[in-house]
């Protein structure tokens, strides 16, 4: 198999020769923004929101993104074609670029644009059928006044920081409270929860606006399933019949026990399932096409 090319700045590079600076403040202070987003079956899953999002995260930051939306999407699909792909999953990264020691990104004159696609099957494996185990951690959320998590900024201490502790603690994936106890997000993904037929799931204020959490929740209102956003707490979580949780990388994933505690009958319930049923659905036959 052909090496992998990555976009870098208009050119098409080797994986192996695709290195950079060591002054990019992406590297030295995780200054910059990225995106995570999926091709399935030669079309790209919701590409525009995708960029919208790149692009909202990259004005908070003050970072201007040397390219229109138009040509980052046609960068997005060039990038998909160089490598002959069809389900991939693709990570644009815009960085301040090039600076000096110092903090200030004045001193970066030429934000670096990247774009890495490569083929990722299923993150979570043979979970999907029987349900991953969640962990909630002592880590809060980053709080919105500090560093909001409606930013997909390159800084994922954060949840690397509740990944760690999740792993230490033998789940799956760390479920995020913020410093109000309300439940926020896990590492990488939103979080649904259902009590008595209803779905419930956080407003966006102290989690990423996903694009998989839209998704599904314009799904469930399709099959006329009642979604609540509303502030959820422990106490939700342990009662829930069934919990599941979004992404594009982790897709839409069962979550079956949390702190040692069975959700529901601790196995995927009937929402869940029917939810992931839609979502592979939707996302094998939409989206962007790549070639055309
Ligand atoms: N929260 C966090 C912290 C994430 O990293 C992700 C993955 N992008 C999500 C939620 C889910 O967002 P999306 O569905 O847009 O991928």
């Amino acid at each position: 198999m052909s090496e992998l090319l990555i976009y870098y700045n208009g050119e098409f590079v080797p994986k192996s020769q695709a290195t950079t600076s060591i002054y990019d403040h992406g590297f030295l202070y995780g200054d910059g923004v990225f995106e995570g987003i999926r091709a399935y079956n030669g079309r790209v899953f919701k590409l525009r929101e995708h960029v919208d999002r790149l692009y909202d995260s990259a004005k908070a930051i003050a970072l201007n993104i040397p390219m229109t939306k138009e040509e980052m999407e046609e960068a997005i699909l060039e990038t998909l074609r160089k490598n002959n792909l069809k389900d991939a999953y693709i990570r644009p990264i815009v960085s301040r670029g090039v600076g000096d020691l110092g903090l200030d990104p004045r001193k970066c004159p030429k934000p670096n644009v990247y774009i890495i696609s490569q083929e990722w099957g299923a993150m979570y494996g043979d979970l999907y059928e029987v349900g991953l185990t969640g962990v909630t951690v002592a880590v809060r959320r980053n709080s919105a006044d500090a560093l909001s998590p409606n930013i997909k900024s390159l800084n994922y201490l954060n949840n690397i920081l509740a990944k760690i502790e999740a792993n230490e603690k033998g789940g799956d994936e760390a479920i995020f409270f913020d410093g109000n106890g309300y439940l926020s997000e896990g590492s990488g993904d939103n979080i649904f929860i259902i009590k008595n037929g209803k779905v419930y799931t956080p407003p966006t204020i102290n989690n990423l606006k996903g694009i998989t959490r839209a998704t599904a929740i314009e799904l469930l209102k399709d099959m006329d399933i009642e979604v609540s956003v509303e502030n959820l707490g422990l106490f939700d979580l342990y009662t829930a019949d069934e919990i599941f949780v979004t992404g594009t990388a982790a897709e839409a994933a069962p979550l079956v026990k949390v702190d040692g505690r069975d959700i529901g009958d601790g196995k995927p319930g009937p929402i869940t399932k029917k939810m992931i049923a839609a979502f592979e659905d939707i996302t094998q036959n939409s989206g962007t096409p790549i070639y055309s």
